[in-house]
């Protein structure tokens, strides 16, 4: 299997974030990158750098409003005297049909959800090759590959169509889907992060041809919060192609499991072309946010379970914290599914 990630990945680094209203380091660090690429070379894949492929398959699952602001916020939030080193909003709209406003402060507020996505001079760049690592391994399974992982940091999951959080700003996964569409007509998401995938669910919530299926902590008491309840079915067309699963608090291998093949009961019965795993790894027991307890083998049984649905896939990197088995978690899932794969 052949794993996807350039350089530039790295640059974006982030200094803020909130827990509980306390100032804390940000998590998201770059050094996440050399513990799962060491992990990805464990497990025998082989490290290619990704194309440059433009805006077009990015642009194809985010707005342009949006990808403008991502674009030039840094520069204009500079201008600002004495404003913060990385953009950081304070002030959200409580509805997205209100007016869109032209400061800088503004449209902060109105495309980041939360502080866990401060903007840097290096995140553009960084989002927009983590985007083409997906881009890259989304082409290479096109190309007739079983499977291909991108290693995409800064992760993608929390974004929406014009929204950035949770430390997510370019939806990686959703834009993986979108270009495995222009071969296959029907292609599935599974999202196996310990938090739920509120910005991939957003971008496909109205559409039957993408089926997005999402395991994680009961967001009742936990982040995202606002999204991944039962009840949320998706929309219009899209209504029954959104299924949400939320394990309780410190659920271990055997709940997982057991969720999982829920899932796989629904993906089968969707019949798709071809699969997206949206591959979180803090749903382990040791990663910082505690929210889960699977445990390393716990990881391998998770990746021979989904490769026994033999569907193309495109394995693409959402969370996972810095703690001693983060690689080892990664060795684990890509080497029991790289076996179990048709
Ligand atoms: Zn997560």
């Amino acid at each position: 299997m052949k794993a996807f990630y350039a350089e530039e990945q790295k640059r974006h680094d982030p200094r803020a974030f909130l827990s509980s209203g306390a100032p804390q380091p940000n998590p998201e660090k770059p050094e996440r990158i050399e513990r799962l690429l060491a992990g990805a070379r464990s497990a025998g894949l082989t490290v290619e750098r990704p194309r440059n492929h433009g805006l077009g398959p990015i642009a194809a699952v985010h707005t342009p409003e949006y990808l403008d602001f991502l674009e030039h916020i840094f520069t204009r939030w500079q201008r600002i005297e004495g404003a913060s080193a990385e953009v950081i909003p304070n002030i959200h709209p409580t509805a997205r049909n209100g007016s869109y406003p032209a400061s800088a402060v503004g449209q902060a507020g109105y495309h980041m959800a939360d502080t866990a996505c401060p903007i840097s001079a290096e995140t553009w760049n960084s989002a927009l090759w983590s985007a083409w690592s997906a881009v890259e391994a989304a082409e290479a399974v096109m190309a007739g590959a079983p499977s291909a992982y991108a290693l995409c940091r800064p992760p993608g999951h929390h974004a929406f169509a014009d929204v950035a959080g949770g430390f997510c700003f370019i939806n990686n996964s959703a834009v993986a889907a979108q270009v495995l569409r222009r071969q296959a007509a029907r292609v599935a998401i599974l999202d196996v992060d310990l938090h739920h995938g509120n910005g991939t669910q957003g971008i496909f919530y109205a559409r039957p041809d993408v089926l997005t299926v999402s395991l994680h902590a009961d967001p009742v008491r936990f982040y995202p919060f606002f999204w991944g309840h039962a009840n949320e079915r998706g929309e219009g067309p899209g209504l029954g192609y959104n299924l949400n699963l939320p394990l309780p608090r410190k659920s271990g291998d055997a709940a997982f499991l057991e969720a999982l093949a829920t899932a796989f009961q629904r993906i089968r019965a969707f019949a798709p072309d071809a699969l997206v795993v949206a591959l979180g790894l803090d749903a382990f027991e040791g990663d910082p946010f505690g929210g889960l307890s699977v445990t390393t083998p716990g990881f391998s049984r998770i990746g021979e379970a989904i490769a026994g649905l033999g569907l193309p896939t495109v394995i693409v990197q959402e969370g996972g914290y810095l703690c001693d088995a983060l690689g080892d978690n990664l060795t684990a899932f890509l080497t029991s599914f790289g076996g179990k794969q048709r």
